[in-house]
């Protein structure tokens, strides 16, 4: 039953209390609007905490917008206005002012120095209170309608009550990872008002293999390798970085980013990925660093002489797929077993049957399609006065702070817009 003391009139309703609805609340209430955000989790920014291994990776350091939004694909133009208005350099400001030190690390990633993802969280609650938005947690939206009563606003329900809202910004994110609360919420009053949602796919996802072999190295990080996608033969893609073996098959940062084109692949053909692990070699260059160990190793067993090159968890798997006897003395392994050798390491093939899916998915590709977005204000385009930020946008990017920047960058923007500014 609805309670009526409840009938609240705010000027802007924001649902969702991840990083774009805290920032897109914090932004519109500092410009004067009276601010409510609706959370259904006891706690605002579940996801945002366990960002870059709890440590947030909160921006990529990178000054250049049009470089920045390339990493979108071709949907990244529709961020141009949002990150020139708020873009890494606004964003590192921002958390800078309010107290958090950061550091560049590998890649360009940019983390809190010190402290971790709570540092973060705690900033942007900071900024909700400093505004005065009043944050209800264990709060579940469960329907948003228009209303005219004199002037049109929407009525939201939620948690069995009500309030009225004069604008709403949905920020409600995608359907990765749904144990923080990203389920798709959003996409259904997006749809129900008019809105395309763009068909949501799990991105930035680990990849189950049909090789098992992989499980026997579960654990091993590769640094400096690439991994390459073919395509019933053709080479279609291709990644250099870091990758994690696990019990199913592959993860860490190249695979993740490559998981959506795996994942589109996968619909057309027979795919394989082929992993390089010593991409900084050619073919000859690695088979003469092979004989080279093979000559200080002299006498040694094929077994054993393996260690300059390769990790030891990875030896036994090599060998055997190599074919070559583990006993055998390396001066009689022949040429044609070295080159065989020198085709794995270069040519390690693998075979990836299906993406693990949303529960472990980083971001959504998919969601609302940005044709009905106004870029310049993420105003909705089929209906006045509702707005979007975040991952509920058909927008993703690979792992390395991309997604937290867009969620800073349009959530400021629909916060400020949602205020009358814009
Ligand atoms: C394991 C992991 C690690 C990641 N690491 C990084 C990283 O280091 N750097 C980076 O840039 N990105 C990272 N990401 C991606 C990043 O977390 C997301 O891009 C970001 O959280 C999206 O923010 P959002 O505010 O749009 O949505 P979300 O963070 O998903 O927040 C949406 C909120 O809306 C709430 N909600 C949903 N429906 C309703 C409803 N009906 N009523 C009320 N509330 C509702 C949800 O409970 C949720 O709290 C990572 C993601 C994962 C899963």
């Amino acid at each position: 039953m609805m309670r009526k003391e409840e009938k609240i009139n705010y000027d802007v309703a924001v649902v969702g209390g991840g990083p774009a609805g805290m920032i897109s609340a914090g932004r519109a209430a500092e410009l004067g609007a009276k601010v409510v955000l609706l959370e259904k989790n006891d706690s605002l920014g579940k996801k945002l905490l366990i960002t870059g291994k709890g440590r947030c990776n909160f921006t990529h350091y990178e000054f250049d917008r049009d470089k920045l939004a390339e990493k979108f694909g071709k949907e990244g133009r529709f961020l141009y206005s949002a990150l020139d208005h708020f873009g890494v350099r606004e964003v590192l400001n921002f958390f800078q002012f309010r107290g958090l030190t950061w550091q560049v690390e590998r890649g360009n990633r940019v983390f809190p120095k010190e402290g971790n993802a709570q540092d973060v969280l705690r900033i942007l609650t900071g900024y909700l209170r400093e505004g005065g938005v009043n944050f209800f947690c264990n709060s579940r939206v469960s329907d948003l309608e228009i209303i005219q009563n004199g002037s049109e606003k929407f009525r939201i329900i939620y948690s069995g009550r009500e309030l009225f809202s004069k604008r709403v910004i949905l920020s409600t994110g995608g359907k990765s990872y749904p144990q923080t609360g990203s389920n798709g919420d959003g996409y259904h009053w997006a749809e129900k008002f008019g809105h395309t949602i763009i068909n949501p796919e799990p991105s930035l996802n680990p990849v189950e293999t049909a090789e098992k072999w992989v499980k026997e190295v579960q654990g091993l990080t590769l640094k400096n390798v690439s991994l390459q996608l073919y395509l019933e033969g053709r080479k279609r893609d291709e990644r250099f970085g870091e990758m994690l073996f696990t019990h199913f098959g592959i993860s860490g940062p190249i695979v993740m980013d490559m998981s959506k084109s795996i994942a589109q692949h996968l619909k057309k053909g027979e795919v394989k990925l082929v992993l390089d692990l010593k991409p900084s070699l050619d073919f000859q260059k690695l088979e003469e660093r092979i004989q080279r160990d093979f000559q200080e190793f002299k006498g040694r067993m094929f077994k054993n002489s393996l260690q300059k090159i390769l990790p030891s968890s990875l030896i036994p798997v090599i060998i055997r797929l190599s074919a070559i006897e583990e006993e055998k003395k390396v001066d009689y392994i022949t040429k044609e077993e070295r080159k065989r050798l020198v085709h794995l390491l270069k040519e390690l093939e693998l075979t990836p049957t299906e993406l693990l899916g949303f529960p472990w998915a980083m971001v959504t590709s998919g969601g609302v399609s940005l044709r009905e977005v106004n870029p310049d204000t993420m105003a909705s385009k089929k209906i006045k006065n509702l707005f979007f930020a975040g991952e509920i946008l058909n927008l993703d990017g690979p792992s390395g702070g991309y997604n937290l920047q867009e969620c800073w960058s349009t959530g400021y923007l629909a916060g400020e817009s949602a205020a009358g500014k814009n």
